[in-house]
């Protein structure tokens, strides 16, 4: 028997049930993906007989006044990422929300479906969150650049540039009442940290006047579980700064 399936089985219901709670009510029964605002790189040549494309269905609802900005950046061919990306990963969640989480870029799951941190690092996100007292729903996750670097590589200084003016104006529109830098790119990115997060994680930086909290990447926590503890540390200093508690388990 293959050893995955159940794990499969279960990846699938917890992808089924995020959509769910996106306001997402069918996908497709083909197996075909859902297909995200951002425009895939390449379509089918459309013959005579070919049937009209379907409407691009959104994968996450996205709030009126970040449309433009998601439009645009599905459109974005500032830099060589853009060749090689199957979709852009704009980042998603409600206005005004709580708490802004900014990773470093997307993987390949996110590069697939236009959506951020839905990979393994994404779904450990989604158990901090959760142990947060928060749904997915309620925060905005977003990366320091849009679509996915090769390789899973980190995105060189000219990409950041090009990209981090998006982060920016989401967090202007969005105004959320913290941001929470995961990793290293995220902290070097948003706010110029030149501590290694190993030192700088815990420690409160403001980016336009918005307390920032820099701790550790989910993908390094997967690497090195013995983290998971500190960056608890920080996730709760969270919490303490916007009056709340983790809920009792
Ligand atoms: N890692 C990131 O930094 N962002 C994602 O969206 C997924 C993995």
């Amino acid at each position: 028997m293959n050893k995955s399936l159940p794990v499969l089985r279960q990846q699938a219901i917890e992808y089924l049930q995020y959509l769910k709670e996106q306001g997402i009510t069918h996908v497709p029964a083909s197996g075909k993906r859902l297909i995200p605002p951002s425009r895939p790189r390449s379509r089918p040549a459309a013959g005579p007989a070919a049937r009209p494309a379907p409407a691009p269905r959104p994968a996450f609802v996205v709030p009126a006044p970040l449309q433009p900005l998601v439009d645009e950046i599905a459109a974005c061919q500032l830099c060589p990422l853009a060749k090689t990306r199957q979709h852009t990963v704009p980042g998603q969640g409600p206005l005004r929300p709580d708490i802004l989480f900014v990773g470093e870029g997307p993987g390949a799951d996110e590069d697939a479906q236009g959506i951020a941190f839905i990979g393994r690092a994404g779904q450990l996100l989604t158990r901090m969150i959760t142990a947060m007292g928060y749904t997915r729903d309620e925060v905005f996750i977003g990366n320091i650049v849009k679509c996915r670097p090769p390789g899973n590589r980190v995105p060189t200084p000219e990409e950041m540039a090009g990209c981090i003016p998006y982060l920016k104006r989401q967090i202007a529109i969005n105004r959320p009442k913290l941001i929470v830098c995961l990793g290293a790119t995220a902290a070097r990115g948003l706010v110029q940290e030149t501590l290694p997060i190993g030192k700088a994680r815990g420690q409160w930086r403001e980016f336009e006047g918005i307390p920032v909290m820099l701790t550790f990447h989910p993908a390094y926590l997967l690497r090195d579980p013995s983290k998971k503890a500190p960056c608890w540390d920080d996730l709760k200093a969270v919490l303490a700064r916007l009056g709340r508690k983790p809920p009792k388990a």
